[in-house]
């Protein structure tokens, strides 16, 4: 296993479209380990593909207080959305920003899992949020680009700063 670069905002290949996968081989199984270990290590509750710049359709998520409730979703799609909650948001692209952003409270997702069984998620709170953070980033939304374009261009110039800061 191994660790993965994570993209970070504002890198334009955050913006690109993730593909559906045809085939859930050796290959994506791989990839899904790295990227829960990737996730787990950050420590972050989700991670999709795009993060780290493989554009297809593959999330984990592990939004439990434990640590032991791994969900990986292959071509996830809503089935499902409704009721509304407004909650802070991170993200490990976006490091050190917090943000509230509204949500559908309740979601149904339909996904492959890595035995390329379909699999249905019915989620409220905190994992709902992720499961929409997540899809998002695979049609290449950043959870800040739910915010003003004035927070935006704050955003943009913190993470800059931070950037020649470590760099
Ligand atoms: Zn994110």
């Amino acid at each position: 296993m191994s660790l993965l670069p994570i993209l970070r905002f504002p890198d334009p290949r955050l913006k690109k479209i993730a593909t559906r996968v045809e085939r859930v081989d050796e290959t994506m199984r791989r990839l899904a380990r790295d990227m829960a270990e990737t996730m787990y290590e950050a420590p972050g509750i989700g991670l999709a593909a795009t993060q780290v710049d493989v554009h297809k359709r593959l999330i984990v998520i592990d939004a439990s207080e434990t640590r032991d409730q791994l969900l990986t979703l292959i071509n996830p799609e809503i089935l499902a959305l409704d009721g509304l909650q407004v909650c802070e948001e991170g993200c490990l692209s976006v490091p050190g920003i917090y943000d509230k952003v509204g949500r559908a409270e309740h979601v149904v997702v339909r996904y492959l899992d890595l035995d390329e069984q379909e699999q249905t998620v019915e989620a409220w709170g905190l994992l709902a949020v992720c499961l929409q953070h997540e899809i998002d980033h695979l049609e290449g939304r950043v959870f800040v680009e739910h915010l003003s374009q004035l927070k935006q261009v704050r955003i943009k110039n913190k993470l800059a700063k931070q950037a020649k800061i470590t760099a």
